[in-house]
């Protein structure tokens, strides 16, 4: 190990043709030192990492070298080169501003400068983060900056342009260093791994450099970390697990799943993705870039504006294909939507999940597609099975059903409870427990207004038999068995106190004589429901309740009165009960 260079050093460019992603500013440089034009001050401008040092030691050592070839490259051959090259040339100064900000520091350089170099021709002077000088510092600099000696050049560099003062920028020749492009990083990776003995894929070294954002020196000492983990090779998987990369292939993955609108496929990605302990804010942003990326990449002349490697560019291409505007656009919306409404939500993973469905139904709300036999929802953490099926089969039955069911129009002295706008399962449950159900489309409707997202739903087909009054009554009877059974007695008796009418479209309206009543039946509705829909073999039956508020004394409470009351319904009952000799008050 002790023998060990970081590769951004070892790698370090010794000529202006090495520098990577810099071009334009190393061929201005050479083409300043062809004619002899070259500025006395220069100021090297960009982020980290990107060459500005490196360039300027380049230049100092061009400016000196006794043979510079006619590509304007220092030879490094000469006395003058090779000192450059060790480190110990006299004609670099290089001070960090950093560390050594105080006017002293600057005095100490100024005076300096004064002297001629004894080899070469010039003194270069580079000051490495140079915003970082005290006022004071930079006031007794100014002067030597405005007057330098013929064989003094400088070189300032920082990361912070706006915080060089005006009389500054005023005196120097200013570059703008721009990030390294990725492509250019990924092959300089490859350079380096070639050098090194490593066998590299070429997507690893892509994400390498798609990591680093522009700094090729980030992208070396990212390069030395991964090595040192898996000798002498670097595979894609393997930068993805040590990275901590969410994987463009999740992207594709997921993409194709919204084109499907496979909510299936989605919610189970999502849910491997967040499993693998990425955060879902940085997911729908992945997802927002990516889908960017299918923008451009749908026409072949932004396909260049693409920062892939060639093989992931093909890729983009080939699913912009599937990917039409009308599609791309809504779906970067509701990403944007997500990304913005992230930190509010208290159920993030649930606010990512109805986006993707969201997006996913981009296009599909009307068209008939193959819905997902069940899916996985969150709600509060918990994942539930929900099994769709034949869903918009369900939902263009539901609404061929007429609407009477909400608009009960029930006459005379009574009021109205109305419980079917609570979302009343129109379908078979199959679990016991009471489940609230939304049909998906309905749930897409409602999403903007932050509805709930239905538990279970387990359909085949909707039953719709036909049945009377007498036999809703009969079944009605065994409802009321049913719930004494199960010891709800006070249920029972309130099921029992009024018999129930059946209006038209399988309603089923039952009086009762207060509002505590209602809630118990209200509470209870989905059991009651299922056992009359499956007695009844009819998944359309519904449940309304009315409140007599009329006379009391018209309520029946003893058996002598109820039967008094079904004899007004059926005035043939007092036949049978005679026929058969049964009292009433027994
Ligand atoms: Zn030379």
């Amino acid at each position: 190990m002790s023998d060990f260079i970081v590769s951004a050093r070892k790698y370090r460019p010794s000529t202006f043709n090495a520098v990577v992603g810099q071009n334009s500013i190393t061929s201005t440089l050479k083409n300043a030192i062809k004619r002899n034009q070259l500025a006395q001050s220069f100021l090297f401008c960009g982020p980290r990492g990107i060459g500005k040092t490196s360039c300027a030691r380049i230049l100092a050592k061009t400016v000196n070298c006794e043979n510079i070839t006619e590509n304007i490259e220092a030879c490094n051959k000469c006395v003058s080169c090779k000192s450059f090259n060790e480190n110990a040339s006299f004609n670099v100064h290089e001070l960090d501003a950093a560390s050594n900000n105080s006017v002293d520091d600057i005095r100490r350089l100024v005076d300096q400068v004064r002297f001629a170099p004894q080899i070469g021709e010039y003194n270069i002077y580079i000051i490495d983060e140079v915003h970082m000088l005290s006022t004071q510092a930079f006031n007794a600099f100014l002067k030597t900056l405005e007057e330098p000696p013929k064989h003094a050049k400088f070189i300032l560099a920082t990361t912070e342009k706006h915080k060089i003062i005006p009389t500054i920028l005023s005196r120097c020749q200013i570059f703008d260093f721009k990030r390294v492009g990725i492509n250019d990083i990924s092959n300089h990776l490859a350079f380096v791994a070639k050098s090194e003995g490593i066998v590299a894929e070429k997507e690893a070294l892509h994400l390498i450099a798609q990591k680093s954002d522009g700094s090729l020196r980030d992208s070396l000492s990212l390069f030395d970390r991964l090595i040192s983990f898996s000798e002498k090779e670097l595979i894609y998987q393997g930068v993805i697990e040590h990275l901590n990369i969410l994987d463009y292939e999740y992207y594709f993955k997921v993409t194709s799943a919204l084109l499907k609108n496979d909510i299936n496929a989605l919610l189970l990605l999502f849910n491997e993705i967040l499993d693998n302990g990425f955060d879902g804010h940085h997911f729908i942003i992945g997802l927002s870039e990516h889908l960017r990326d299918i923008l451009v990449a749908k026409d072949e002349s932004t396909l260049q504006l693409l920062e892939k490697g060639e093989v992931l560019k093909q890729r983009y291409f080939e699913q912009s294909k599937f990917c039409e505007l009308s599609f791309l656009i809504p779906a970067l919306n509701l990403c944007n939507e997500c990304d913005v409404q992230y930190k509010q939500s208290n159920n993030k993973r649930l606010l990512v999940e109805l986006s993707l469905m969201r997006i996913s139904s981009i296009g599909h709300q009307t068209a008939e597609k193959k819905s997902p036999k069940s899916f996985i929802v969150t709600l509060n953490d918990e994942k539930k099975h929900i099994s769709v099926e034949k869903v918009a089969e369900i939902d263009k039955k539901i609404e061929k059903t007429p609407e009477s069911h909400k608009k009960s129009e029930i006459e005379g002295n009574s009021e109205v409870a109305d419980i079917s706008s609570k979302s009343i399962p129109r379908i078979s449950l199959s679990s016991k427990k009471k489940s609230k159900t939304l049909s998906i489309t309905a749930a897409f409707k409602q999403m903007n207004e932050k509805k709930d997202v239905e538990e279970e739903i387990d359909v085949s087909k909707l039953r719709n038999a036909d049945f009377s009054s007498t036999k809703m009554l009969e079944s009605w009877k065994e409802v009321i068995s049913f719930v004494k059974q199960k010891g709800k007695s006070n249920l029972g008796i309130t099921l029992g106190v009024f018999l129930p009418e059946l209006n038209d479209n399988f309603l089923i309206v039952l009086p009762l004589s207060n509002h505590s009543q209602v809630e118990m039946i209200l509470e209870e509705k989905y059991m009651i429901l299922e056992f009359l829909r499956n007695k009844l073999e009819n998944d359309y039956i519904e449940i309304t309740t009315k409140v007599i508020k009329g006379d009391k004394s018209n309520i029946p409470y003893t058996n002598k009165d109820k039967f008094a009351k079904m004899i007004e319904q059926n005035p043939h009952l007092e036949t049978l009960r005679m026929k058969l000799g049964l009292d009433p008050d027994y």
